[in-house]
């Protein structure tokens, strides 16, 4: 296969699918047989719809919260998130409903702050490669979702795992959220080969990310399937109470029935991979 297990990713492709990782997300894992299932808003716009929603997603089976507040948005004239405010909804859905809280940071200087609320932080994949970034959540005491960037290799991506681990934080799940392609019909192009590509050269759990992946809602539960059945560790999935009046991602974010769905359909996909949801 074309990634070169050589000594610079050594710590990024140590071991494989055989001797996974397990890491704690809050109360729960990743890397075992029951999936992480992460659900939640693009944004968090408000506590009520925040807390509606988090509700909603435990109720049919989510067991991680997502929700960003601070949002790397293509235009500056777009919502770019609540900040502060929003990390402090995310911590009181979490105190609700248990569920552990996955939030993106997007700069060194406001880690501190994001680990303060956060169980997992999450690299987006406009930040792969801030080098500073990966080095300041390298020294983190939380776990890390790295997204992959929409243009990276794989073996950058690794690349970008092992600076992280350089630091001393061995906790990475990597997340695959497509890739921009030439073709209009979807927002990106998701990548579902890395998932048995990661497995085969790293111990380091990996999840799909469909809603960004796809941008289309209708794809997201086919793709979501696709993932798991091969071999992602969990999903990752943009779920708003009311999708239409979203104040970022509503085209590909699903309603809390949508995401039912999604799920009754994924829990025989999951039994039939030694899974479950
Ligand atoms: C997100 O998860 O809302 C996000 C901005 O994702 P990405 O970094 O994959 O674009
Ligand atoms: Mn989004």
């Amino acid at each position: 296969m074309g990634i070169k297990v050589t000594d610079k990713i050594k710590l990024a492709v140590k071991g494989s699918s055989d001797s996974g990782q397990i890491i704690k997300v809050g109360n729960t894992t990743i890397g075992g047989s029951q999936l992480l299932i992460i659900a939640g808003p693009c944004s968090v716009e408000s506590r009520e719809q925040l807390v509606n929603t988090a509700v909603a997603v435990k109720k049919a089976g989510a067991n991680a919260l997502r929700g960003g507040a601070f949002k790397p948005r293509t235009l500056p004239y777009s919502f770019q998130g609540l900040g502060e405010e929003g990390l402090k909804i995310l911590a009181e859905a979490r105190e609700l409903t248990g569920l552990p809280v996955i939030t993106e940071v997007m700069s060194p200087q406001d880690v501190e702050l994001v680990e303060g609320y956060a169980d997992v932080l999450q690299i987006g994949a406009r930040n792969m490669q801030n080098y500073p970034l990966l080095k300041r959540v390298g020294r983190a005491d939380k776990p890390i979702l790295l997204k992959r960037g929409m243009s990276a290799t794989i073996e950058e991506w690794l690349g970008s795992a092992e600076y992280i681990m350089l630091e001393g934080n061995n906790e990475i799940i990597l997340c695959e959220r497509g890739l921009r392609s030439f073709d209009p019909v979807t927002r990106n192009l998701l990548d579902v080969t890395a998932v048995p590509i990661i497995k085969q050269v790293s111990s380091l759990p990996v999840v799909i990310d469909p809603s960004h992946g796809t941008g289309v809602k209708s794809l997201v539960a086919p793709m979501s399937n696709a993932g798991v059945a091969a071999g992602a560790d969990g999903i990752l999935v943009e779920v708003h109470t009311n999708p239409e009046l979203a104040l970022s991602d509503g085209a590909q974010s699903l309603d809390p029935d949508e995401f039912s769905s999604l799920i009754e359909g994924l829990k025989p996909i999951a039994e039939a991979v030694g899974k479950y949801v």
